[in-house]
């Protein structure tokens, strides 16, 4: 029965990542190969109910159905920038709603996807963080992010080839779903995006940076840093108090050694704050010795807040100072600016009865 389907007291069967669903069919008396079956019709067929999934019994047909609901977003908007962004606003079963961007590059096309609705880091730059955190999302709501950016990507015969989880909250305050969605899309079965083309970024929580070291994903990791300084950078992201900058170094000093792989560090340039050349050599500095690449960020106007962004000029100086101490620098190219959908730009939206009275 379709209302069974979209029941949300039930939990998603997009939250299950493959080695659960095999558990939870052993738990059924069911054969674990099952579990690639129904993994074929959720992310390579995407049927929209359990009844379409043919190749089962009905009785597991039943049995999923009564367990599980396929979660489906509602875009409430879809629009596209010059550059051919796309950036959708889905509502939640509960009313609520997030953001999810698709950049399109020549080289593929990446879906930046949310984790919370809202965040509770606070960061003094970020739109994302404003109205405090409403809630987590689940693994299966980050999951159906992605599998709506496909469908519409569908339309143009073109696929999801990476996805960032760069959009609104802070994916280590939602760890776990953070980490079923991964393997979930990660998974041959699944939509089977290889690891090195997912980019997981966090502000910082440390003792998550440990716990992800130990998964062993050889995806890219990505730290907001923005700072040189405990100082500077407790300004800008309060989050350095708990979470100290000398700590997270020896964090990320751990990750490396145990994953064998290069992290990025993010660096917001801030007008004034943290783009002066005092800045870039203390960097230098504090980075010395890390294998890691920098990614500077032009700041995005966020109408609340009033930095200012550094002029291009400055930007290159900064890059200069970092490659001269023989950092490995970029720049990162902008999209999406005309639609909102750049970094920091992305909003939660409360329930539509509330605002809308
Ligand atoms: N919470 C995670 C994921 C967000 S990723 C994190 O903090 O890493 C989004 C990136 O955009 C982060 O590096 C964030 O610091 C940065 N960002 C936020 N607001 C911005 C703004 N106004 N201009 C430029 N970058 C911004």
């Amino acid at each position: 029965m379709i209302e069974m389907e979209t029941d949300t007291e039930k939990t998603s069967i997009f939250s299950l990542d493959f080695a659960t669903l095999e558990a939870w069919l052993k738990d059924h008396k069911e054969p674990k190969f099952r579990a690639g079956q129904i993994f074929d019709w959720l992310y390579k067929k995407r049927v929209t109910s359990f009844e379409g999934m043919t190749n089962l019994s009905k009785d597991l047909r039943d049995k999923l159905a009564n367990n599980f609901n396929l979660t489906t977003l509602k875009t409430l908007t879809k629009q596209e920038a010059k550059d051919g962004t796309i950036k959708f606003l889905f509502e939640l079963h509960d009313g609520y709603s997030i953001e999810t961007v698709v950049m399109r590059h020549d080289y593929g096309n990446s879906v930046c996807v949310t984790t919370q609705v809202g965040c509770r880091i606070g960061c003094t730059f970020c739109a994302s963080t404003l109205g405090g955190l409403k809630r987590n999302l689940q693994a299966g709501e980050i999951v159906a992010q992605v599998l709506e950016a496909q469908r519409s990507l569908d339309e143009v015969e073109e696929r999801v080839s990476s996805v960032v989880v760069m959009g609104i909250g802070e994916p280590f305050d939602n760890y776990d779903p953070l980490v079923a969605f991964l393997k979930t899309i990660n998974h041959e079965k699944g939509l089977n995006i290889g690891a090195r083309h997912i980019t997981v970024s966090t502000s910082g929580i440390i003792p998550k940076i440990y716990d992800f070291a130990n998964e062993k994903l050889q995806i890219n990791f990505a730290i907001s840093l923005h700072a040189p300084t405990a100082e500077i950078r407790s300004k800008l992201m309060p989050i350095n108090k708990a979470h100290s900058i000398e700590k997270l170094m020896d964090a990320v000093r751990y990750y490396i050694d145990k994953t064998g792989r290069r992290i990025t560090f993010e660096y917001g340039l801030f007008g004034g704050v943290n783009d002066q050349r005092e800045h870039a050599e203390g960097l230098a500095k504090l980075i010395k010795g890390i294998k890691c690449h920098v990614n500077l960020i032009p700041v995005n106007d966020v109408l609340e807040r009033d930095y200012v962004r550094t002029s291009k000029e400055d930007i290159y100086k900064f890059e200069k100072i970092l490659k001269a101490h023989g950092v490995n620098v970029t720049i990162r190219r902008e999209q999406g600016h005309d639609i909102d959908a750049a970094c920091g730009q992305l909003r939660a939206k409360e329930r539509k009865d509330e605002t809308r009275g």
